[in-house]
């Protein structure tokens, strides 16, 4: 493990397989006997490891570049060792204490000032359904008993991660009853076409109940007027969900607080530190000021659950679909703690400082053209030609092995998508990846 980090470069980012190579090559049944750890290690080297996208090179650039540091793996590693389930605090008090403490740190260094109960799941989209869920249980309570919820419709930006739509069609919501809302010219939610589509459905019978916002949408990184937007959610009585999952860490520099301005009117929001806190997939945290009601719309305890009533031992389960439940904040704990919060900042800030340089490269280059703002550390441009001539120029950089970008389509054309997120990554890295884009335009 210490020698693959150290020398991870050695590798393309993407595996030159086909569909199928690796399965092809495995045997169809599990072995009859025990094999010896020495043969199992070797096939990982020989087989697994040649098939791996690696998210721990530090020319990932595609998607959101996530990356497991050091000391999140030394906790994950730990986490799996001891093996417990947080389910109930007496199933772990570890467990549940540590997730309590951590995700208050986390809360105080993104610069939200009330507190909040923290809760941890897997995903962003995870904890964004939980969030609608409990949208749903404070305005239409009924719907846990009797099911239904007919009319009930949520409202989210044009640019928000499909795991808002997602969420929605899981607890039955049903798509035709997500109001996509407009953006303005740098992909942030318009309140006055919010505040006009709420109108519209109530007045035609339909009944409102969550506003989600996006703080760092997935494509371009906009940020959605969040102190616009809530005094509209509050005035109908709707749930306010915010999803941070990438750019909500950035807080964790001062300079970045302003992100989150008026997210501590948010009923909710989600912060994935598996995105940008240097910490292993997965792990997602949703905060929320409404404990009691993601309680009321999840907790149903069977008699073999049951544990005595004491209000600090919070029994996690009560606030979600899983049960079982890993031991995931020690890994978080293992990196607040081994990097501090002006450590994490100081690597945030450098990261969204290369992607600034970036964008002014991409500005003064005459044959390139930026297609959005870069808030944070994801900047998008693209060949100033045909969507065909900018497909291929991703393929011919990303088939060099250094690096790994993606795309989106903006405004109907294809554009290019970098991402800086990975802790191995430094400026000469994203320098590099420039240099190759600018070498394949043709
Ligand atoms: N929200 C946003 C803004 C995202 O960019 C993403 C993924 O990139 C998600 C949610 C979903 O994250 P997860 O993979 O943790 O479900």
């Amino acid at each position: 493990m210490a020698d693959y980090l150290a020398h991870v470069e050695r590798y393309p980012v993407l595996p030159s397989v086909k569909p199928g190579d690796l399965a092809d090559s495995l045997p169809r049944c599990g072995p009859e006997h025990g094999e010896p750890m020495s043969a199992i290690l070797e096939d990982f080297r020989r087989q697994i490891v040649p098939a791996a996208t690696h998210w721990n090179h530090p020319g990932f650039m595609a998607y959101f570049a996530t990356s497991a540091s050091g000391p999140g793996i030394l906790g994950e590693m730990l986490s799996a060792t001891l093996n417990m389930n947080g389910m109930l605090w007496k199933t772990s008090p570890a467990v549940v204490e540590l997730e309590q403490v951590t995700l208050d740190w986390l809360r105080r260094w993104i610069g939200l000032t009330d507190p909040l109960f923290g809760i941890i799941f897997d995903t962003a989209s995870t904890s964004s359904m939980h969030a609608i869920a409990a949208a749903r249980e404070m305005v239409a309570p009924e719907v846990r008993t009797e099911g239904g919820g007919a009319g009930l419709v949520l409202y989210t930006s044009e640019q928000a991660h499909s795991s808002i739509e997602k969420g929605a069609i899981a607890i039955g919501i049903g798509q035709k009853n997500v109001r996509k809302i407009p953006v303005d010219g740098e992909f942030r939610m318009r309140p006055d076409q919010l505040a006009a589509a709420i109108e519209h459905d109530r007045a035609a019978g339909l009944r409102p109940f969550c506003v989600v916002a996006t703080v760092g949408t997935t494509s371009t990184t906009s940020i959605d007027p969040v102190d616009a937007l809530a005094p509209i959610a509050e005035r109908h009585g709707l749930w306010l969900h915010v999803d941070a999952a990438y750019a909500g860490v950035a807080a964790i520099a001062p300079e970045f607080q302003h992100i989150l301005k008026g997210c501590d009117r948010a009923d909710s929001l989600v912060v994935n530190p598996h995105k940008w806190l240097f910490t292993p997939v997965d792990l997602s945290v949703l905060y929320t000021r409404r404990p009691e009601i993601l309680r009321h719309a999840f907790s149903l305890v069977p008699e073999y659950l049951r544990t005595a009533e004491d209000p600090r031992a919070v029994n996690y389960m009560d606030y979600g679909v899983p049960l079982g439940r890993r031991f995931r904040a020690l890994k978080l704990w293992f990196v607040l703690r081994y990097y501090g919060r002006e450590g994490i900042a100081q690597m945030i800030r450098n990261q969204i400082a290369w992607a600034q340089e970036l964008a002014r490269q991409v500005d003064a280059d005459d044959r390139f053209e930026r297609t959005a703002p870069a808030p944070f550390s994801t900047v998008c441009f693209r060949f100033k030609g045909s969507d065909e001539e900018n497909q291929a120029l991703l393929e011919r950089v990303n088939a060099t092995g250094e690096v790994f970008l993606s795309h989106t389509v903006l405004h109907g054309r294809f554009t290019l998508r970098l991402a800086i997120g990975n802790i191995g990554t430094t400026r000469a890295h994203v320098q590099r990846a420039w240099e190759l884009v600018k070498a394949n335009a043709r």
